[in-house]
């Protein structure tokens, strides 16, 4: 199976919701617009909800055969690294590897010293087709690389080489590089592909850190056209570097956090247009937030198990935040306290809670605590499941519709 141009990251935490994330996927395939769907969920989703990599690869292969959907399609090992991929050599074929952790450590001086003389040829600045402005790498660039990110990619390296030998059969393999402190520039990405094409990684996608703040469940926060420019830069020399270095085939760029980033995909979608340039969108946790804001409108019984969703999730805040520090940022001072919320109509609640672009009423606070408060409704258990379940289609609707409607539309489509 190959990834297409477009793929979705689309993960579902309680695992119900695959028919209709494909939902989604088949209706852009009705439009003649293929988008690869990827099951991707980390080792701290699986250790929250208490689910293991098998239960995906089922899940996925289930809604796969129920909804008939006959494209590529993959389960991705999300931030994995060293010490966690062992569990999920057997059930995925997607790999994103995580070596945010190796940054600004430096690489053996031997290996530094060969790097940027292999590199040297390379460094000036890259006129690339179709990009206004050339991008610097040069020699200065180049030295910053090898001493910020060649110890990270000769440890992609070693985890790629371990799942190669613990898997017989191919995988696409992401490094990600978004968790790291500081933003990549082009001319950075440049020689990391350059070193990563030296490790050996047949790659498939790279996330790189952007500049701007990439939340969870929320709209970019930064300055857009800056954004444009730096996404329309990597584009460029991502196919630049494919080439120069000979890295495979369909290398694109991967962007995590990426749901909600509804005033950043009409401009990434003029520049994949420009292009002609693929890309990898990861949009994992939505689904879960559009279970809530489901059951919140699905009538009394529902809109109390959102109540108690929010206000468990507002007690134990810091708990549910600790994993997420780099990813939300929530004002305390504008979370209403949750014995108001509980005499709240169902209608303020879903409006507080769901993230419509351009429209009044949400709480972007509130909508970033409940994302990471998924541990709450996996502690609820067979409680919260069951009304999942039987206000299926209902809940299912919403999620297509989100995934379609604000993220694939926009995005792949072009509206
Ligand atoms: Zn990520």
């Amino acid at each position: 199976m190959k990834l297409g141009k477009y793929s979705i990251g689309i993960g579902d935490r309680f695992g119900l919701q695959g028919i209709y994330q494909l939902r989604a996927v088949q209706q852009a395939a009705g439009g003649g617009v293929e988008v690869s769907p990827v099951w991707n969920k980390s080792q701290r989703e699986h250790a929250i909800i208490g689910t293991t990599p098998e239960d995906t690869r089922r899940e996925a292969d289930e809604a796969v055969r129920d909804a008939g959907w006959r494209g590529a399609y993959f389960v991705d090992a999300d931030h994995i690294g060293a010490g966690t991929v062992e569990r999920f050599l057997s059930s995925s074929d997607f790999f994103t590897i995580d070596v945010a952790e190796f940054i600004d450590s430096p690489a053996p001086p031997a290996a530094m010293d060969a790097f940027v003389r292999a590199m040297t040829p390379y460094a000036g600045e890259i006129r690339v087709p179709g990009l206004d402005a050339p991008v610097s790498a040069d020699a200065g660039v180049l030295r910053r690389v090898a001493a910020r990110y060649l110890n990270a990619v000769q440890e992609a390296g070693r985890v790629y080489a371990r799942i190669r030998a613990g898997r017989g059969r191919e995988f696409v393999a992401e490094v990600s590089l978004d968790e790291s402190a500081t933003p990549q520039s082009a001319g950075e990405l440049f020689f990391i592909l350059g070193a990563i094409a030296g490790e050996r990684i047949p790659l498939g996608t790279i996330a790189p850190k952007f500049t701007g703040a990439f939340l969870k469940g929320v709209d970019y926060v930064g300055d857009t056209e800056a954004f444009a420019r730096e996404f329309e830069a990597d584009l460029a020399v991502v196919e630049f570097a494919r080439g120069t270095f000979g890295l495979p085939a369909g290398l694109k760029l991967s962007v995590h956090t990426g749901s909600d980033k509804f005033s950043l995909y009409p401009l990434m979608h003029r520049s994949l247009t420009r292009l002609g340039a693929g890309l990898h969108l990861k949009t994992a946790g939505t689904t879960w937030v559009e279970e809530v804001v489901s059951l919140a409108a699905a009538g009394e019984e529902g809109l109390r198990a959102a109540n108690e969703i929010y206000a468990r999730s507002f007690d134990r805040l810091d708990e549910l935040c600790s994993p997420y520090r780099q990813v939300i940022a929530i004002d305390r001072g504008n979370l209403p306290l949750p014995a108001d919320v509980a005499g709240w109509p169902a209608e303020r609640l879903v409006r507080a809670l769901r993230h419509e672009p351009g429209a009044n009423g949400a709480n972007t606070d509130l909508r970033q605590l409940i994302h990471v408060g998924y541990r709450i409704a996996a502690e609820m258990g067979p409680r919260f499941t069951s009304l999942v379940q039987r206000n299926a289609e209902a809940v299912g609707s919403n999620v297509a519709d989100n995934l379609y409607r604000k993220h694939i539309m926009p995005l792949f489509i072009g509206s």
